[in-house]
């Protein structure tokens, strides 16, 4: 099992397959978007899956979530799920995407053993789209949805970060609207993962207003904390339930204590936090022929050094130098 030195155990691998990306969310990437990891760098179809086996059959891994930058970019990703759903313990296999393109992906991915499914939607006005993601996809976006629902991935989640001054008028919209089609809303407070650096404290929009912004419209009530578990999401009944609605304070409420993630990135660096200052190679010894026992050392390595926290509310917080999209959210 991949322990960790305060006793957390990461069973939820996240594996990014790309960091490229087709919009610009202003919280993620600048407009002129950045310079992509050259291609020689990045791990093959076969090495992902040996590594992602490694971690299956060798490390306790029970949960892959593919995401990336914009995974559904990735040409291999029906091949790469199919792979990993042949894996025996079988894992879980979920994906996290703009949805773009899913339209014609959703029913495949299904097809090839994808479980479950998160869409980031941040607004429903398509001009807000354009100023926030750069571009002008939202009905894309709409589509990927609509069919994820229609392939049978159950639970459909959407995903959304509010903005101050660009999107912060539109929880409760955004609520209704997921509502309406069964899907599951998460809001999730915006990190300093931005390559630009540009994330303020003062204007980040906070769990707490974004709850009291629902509370206006919604009759919100605390779920069972019993059932979180090492989720994120502090999730509320709405309107008595059964639907409900998550809010991840990462920043203002850290749930570091209960985290069981790893991270893998397109490069084949291991990370133990989306906020650690250092990697693991994997790559390098992969492509020099090393054997598993080999691989699952470095692994154990790199979650033996995993800090308690984050430490965004340290004064001497540093960004890690990889944004979010190179890393995999
Ligand atoms: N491109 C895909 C997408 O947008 O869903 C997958 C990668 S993206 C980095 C994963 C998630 O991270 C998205 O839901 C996105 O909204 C979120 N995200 C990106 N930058 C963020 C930030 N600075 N703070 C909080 N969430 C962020
Ligand atoms: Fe792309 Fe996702 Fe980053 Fe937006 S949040 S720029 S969709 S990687």
């Amino acid at each position: 099992m991949l322990t960790d030195s305060f006793g957390r155990i990461a069973t939820d691998l996240r594996v990014s397959v790309t960091d490229r990306c087709n919009l610009r969310c202003a919280y993620c990437m600048p407009a002129e978007g950045l310079d992509w990891l050259p291609k020689p760098e990045l791990l093959t179809d076969a090495e992902l899956v040996r590594l992602i086996e490694l971690a299956v059959t060798r490390l306790g891994i029970t949960e892959i979530r593919f995401t990336g930058g914009e995974p559904l970019l990735r040409r291999g990703l029906v091949g790469i799920v199919r792979a990993v759903a042949e894996l025996r313990p079988r894992p879980e296999i979920s994906l996290t995407t703009n949805g773009i393109g899913l339209d014609r992906l959703a029913g495949p991915l299904r097809a090839a053993g994808l479980d479950r499914i998160n869409v980031s939607l941040d607004t429903l006005s398509p001009a807000v789209f354009v100023q926030l993601a750069r571009r002008d996809r939202l009905a894309d976006v709409l589509a990927g949805l609509a069919a994820a629902a229609a392939a049978g991935l159950s639970p459909v989640k959407v995903n959304a970060v509010l903005m101050r001054g660009v999107n912060d008028q539109e929880a409760a919209g955004l609520l209704r609207f997921c509502l309406d089609r069964g899907y599951q809303l998460r809001f999730i407070e915006q990190m300093p993962l931005d390559a630009q650096h540009g994330w303020r404290r003062a204007e980040m929009v906070t769990a707490d207003e974004i709850l009291a912004a629902l509370t206006g419209q919604f009759e919100l009530t605390p779920d069972d904390p019993a059932g979180r578990g090492s989720a994120p999401a502090e999730s509320f009944l709405v309107n008595g339930g059964p639907e409900r609605v998550g809010i991840i304070g990462s920043v203002t409420r850290p749930f570091c204590g209960a985290c069981d993630r790893v991270r893998l990135t397109a490069d084949g660096q291991l990370r133990n936090c989306l906020f650690a200052r250092a990697e693991n190679d994997l790559r390098t010894p992969l492509r020099a022929g090393a054997g598993d026992a080999e691989l699952a050392e470095i692994w154990r390595r790199c979650l033996q050094a995993k800090l308690p926290g984050h430490g965004i509310n340290d004064p001497g917080f540093l960004q890690p130098a990889r944004p979010m999209s190179a890393i995999g959210g």
